[in-house]
């Protein structure tokens, strides 16, 4: 079954064929690290982690190329502004780069907290100012670039094919510019590949121009191209970050000579509360302190019940919703894991269909577009058929194979059930331990022959939603989700 993606350049969805059998290359415009990640960053993290297991699954070697920025990216989009890392540096009284490794190591602890994989490759732009110089150096040669004090501009006039992606034209930006354009650039549409440092610009490097550093476009055309070659497979980023960043790149890699990404992949903003995120009217919340609230897994599904291109609003009641039907899965998940083995022999045909239905149709939500909330409606839908055959424990074959089926799909594809979900109980060692208390109480009763007791406990723990079971090999306990 063929993937079909929709592709930004196309304005359609198509099928995503590779640029070499076998292999699949995704670049990532990543986080700048001057302050902690918010739920768009999450979102990002998320989206693409599915994206690049689900390519996974289907067989193909992924190289999954994310980039971090701790340069050149300025307070302001007309090449004015301050460095945004440079800015916090002075506030936290810290070297920029002290900043930019706090950030991106705490960027890190959340995607990880989300369950969202390593990406192959990490460049940082500071780590590829060579890179980036030579291809100001290819642009000069060409004509698409001058330079003028110290500082190199893209020529934009001398790029048609300019807003090819998001169909906006550098004019739009021009109209609504709110700075005074520096007079050194030729037309006011040009923008910086590099530029000159003022004596107090912390973060500067030697170039053929002097002392400075590299505009922020040109490091995701130069690393992406870097890591994985011309013609590369899958560019992805935020909504926002089409236009202009995603065209200047596009500019600089073309003019260049290069072929760049074949296919361009961009994900919807996340509102807090049905409002914009904003730091300013306080309506925000970070990730981090997101995940200290929140079980992780339940945001990470969340995040998955909304398909990657429509706006992702989340609330209090949302995460509610989500938190209920996350345990509800987390329940049966981890009774396929406790009971499977112990069932009868032999196969269930009921569940055999059920299961075939689940894998058909799930690869298909995804093969659609990466269908992430439809992937797991088809997992829903699975459930009660499956709870049947947990209630008759009956079929150990098919149970296994749910067991298998559950795992690949639910925690390799869609990455909800790390190991520790599967081994934590619910609720924490305090909670575990005083249940195993009660139980210890309960078995002495029955074994003073006390059953008014022993039952009045087991009665008493059911009312607190713990519910005990008691089977050939002792009692077991689950908590009553929802
Ligand atoms: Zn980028």
């Amino acid at each position: 079954m063929p993937f079909v993606l929709y592709d930004t350049m196309q304005r359609k969805k198509v099928e995503f064929v590779p640029a070499t059998p076998g292999h699949v290359g995704i670049y990532v415009c990543g986080p700048t690290v001057y302050s902690d990640a918010h739920l768009g960053h999450g979102r990002a993290a998320v989206v693409y982690d599915v994206l690049r297991r689900w390519l996974m699954h289907e067989g193909y070697r992924v190289r999954f190329v994310s980039n971090v920025t701790d340069v050149g990216h300025l307070t302001d989009d007309a090449d004015e502004g301050e460095d945004k890392i440079q800015k916090r540096a002075k506030l936290e009284r810290l070297e920029p780069m002290e900043v930019a490794d706090k950030y991106f190591w705490r960027y890190f602890e959340d995607a990880g907290a989300l369950n969202v994989a390593k990406p192959s490759i990490t460049p940082r732009a500071s780590g590829h100012v060579i890179e980036q110089i030579e291809l100001t150096k290819e642009l000069l040669e060409r004509g698409y670039a001058y330079e003028v004090n110290g500082s190199v501009y893209f020529r934009a006039a001398k790029w048609p094919d300019y807003g090819k992606l998001s169909g906006r034209k550098l004019e739009d930006q021009q109209a609504g510019a709110r700075v005074e354009v520096r007079g050194e650039k030729e037309d006011p549409r040009d923008w910086a590949l590099w530029k000159r440092a003022e004596p107090e610009h912390i973060m500067r490097w030697p170039s053929p121009w002097g002392e400075g550093y590299p505009g922020w476009h040109i490091e995701c055309s130069a690393m992406s191209l870097k890591y994985l070659g011309e013609g590369f497979d899958i560019h992805a980023g935020g909504i926002d970050l089409q236009f202009p960043h995603h065209e200047c790149e596009i500019a600089q890699a073309e003019a260049a000579g290069h072929k760049f990404a074949r296919y361009w992949m961009h994900h919807n903003h996340v509102l807090l509360n049905g409002e914009k995120m904003a730091k300013s009217t306080g309506n925000f919340i970070t990730l981090r302190e997101l995940l200290r609230e929140r079980e992780p897994m339940v945001v990470r599904f969340y995040l998955l019940q909304s398909h990657y291109r429509s706006v992702l609003d989340m609330t209090d009641a949302g995460l509610e919703a989500a938190a209920r039907a996350y345990f509800r899965l987390l329940e049966a998940y981890r009774r396929l894991h406790g009971e499977a083995q112990a069932a009868s022999a032999g196969a269930n045909r009921e569940l055999e269909a059920a299961l075939d239905q689940l894998e058909r149709e799930f690869a298909a939500a995804l093969n659609d577009d990466l269908g992430t909330p439809e992937a797991l409606a088809t997992i829903f839908t699975f459930l009660p058929q499956l709870n049947k055959a947990l209630e008759a424990a009956a079929g150990r074959e098919s149970l296994e194979r749910a067991r298998d089926v559950l795992e690949r799909l639910g925690e390799g594809v869609l990455g909800l059930f790390p190991p520790r979900v599967l081994e934590a109980k619910v609720g924490g060692p305090l909670l575990a331990g005083l249940v195993e208390l009660l139980l210890e109480q309960r078995e002495a009763a029955r074994r003073r022959r006390d059953f008014e007791a022993a039952d009045a406990i087991r009665a008493r723990m059911a009312e607190l939603g713990v519910l005990v079971e008691d089977t050939p090999k002792g009692p077991k306990w689950r908590l009553q989700q929802g």
